[in-house]
């Protein structure tokens, strides 16, 4: 067995499923058009594939319901929660948030949905074409997903991805955060596969910005996690205190331990960003032969 074997669980705790790849938006730093051909990127997944997955992974416990695309394009995600639900799944979706009204937010929470997650790099305008554009009303529809949510559920969590522009604007996220009681960030580390233009910062700002935004949530009461293993302290709780140990000293990414992702043709990969690296096919295959 390698080292690495050791720590990558049997059963992964989630399941991401691209239900679509279609999105609303456009955004400079999106690798959607990196990863698939124009005509692919015209697709949903057939409500009846979707619950053939769901009932290939019994013992999964958490669905992501979305992947490169906008989930709630999908004519069917109600449906398709509704059978997670049934299926004594925890499900989450990340959303954009351009698509967000009161009736869909009603629908959402009456829903039983666990989590709901919309990107947000900043929370008011900006000229950063590689980032999500700024629209005043996702702000205002968060406040209000935030404000109707029924005994805290659906658990909210703003999805940020680090660019060089965007990391003072981070505390003024925290701060958001904490004004309308959504008590969880995750920031991502910006991928630079889909553009030339994209700026990331050096790796010591990037720590340094860790350290420094670690600090403002904690006394902020803001639970701030983030996929950068370099900067352990914040790294999601579900892992135990040696697989931390041992992501951070062979600077690994967290996704891998625990995580599959499903594309429209039902190939399983470590993560979205590994389109070619599939190790089955759960439209053909059950969990315990991939
Ligand atoms: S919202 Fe997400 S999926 Fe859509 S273009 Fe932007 S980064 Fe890509």
């Amino acid at each position: 067995m390698s080292k690495y074997q050791r720590f990558i669980r049997d059963i992964p705790l989630n399941c991401q499923i691209e239900v679509t790849n279609r999105c609303n938006l456009n955004c400079g730093m999106c690798n959607r058009e990196k990863l698939f051909t124009k005509e692919e990127l015209t697709k949903d997944m057939d409500l009846q594939r979707f619950k053939e997955i769901i009932e290939r992974i019994p013992e999964i416990p958490w669905i992501n319901l979305g992947g490169r695309g906008e989930p709630l394009l999908h004519p069917d995600i109600f449906l398709m929660i509704d059978f997670c639900k049934t299926h004594k799944k925890r499900g989450y979706i990340t959303t954009n948030g351009f698509l967000l009204n009161k009736d869909m937010i009603k629908r959402l929470v009456d829903s039983g949905i666990d989590r709901v997650e919309v990107s947000l790099e900043y929370i008011k305008s900006h000229n950063n074409p590689n980032a999500h554009p700024f629209d005043k009303r996702v702000i205002e529809y968060i406040i209000y997903l935030a404000k109707i949510r029924k005994n805290g559920l659906p658990h909210l969590r703003l999805q940020v991805t680090l660019h060089k522009d965007n990391m003072v604007h981070i505390f003024q996220i925290i701060d958001f955060a904490r004004e309308n009681n959504i008590t969880s960030i995750n920031i991502q580390r910006l991928n630079l596969i889909s553009s030339n233009n994209l700026k990331r910062p050096d790796v010591s700002s990037e720590y340094e910005f860790y350290r420094k935004a670690h600090l403002y949530s904690k006394r902020n009461r803001v639970d701030l996690t983030t996929n950068l293993s370099l900067y352990g302290k914040s790294l999601p709780n579900r892992f135990t205190q040696s697989e931390i140990d041992f992501i951070i000293s062979n600077n690994l990414c967290v996704e891998l331990f625990d995580n599959i992702y499903v594309n429209m043709l039902g190939d399983v990969t470590p993560c979205c960003l590994l389109p070619k690296y599939s190790v089955g096919n759960l439209y053909n295959e059950d969990m315990d032969s991939i």
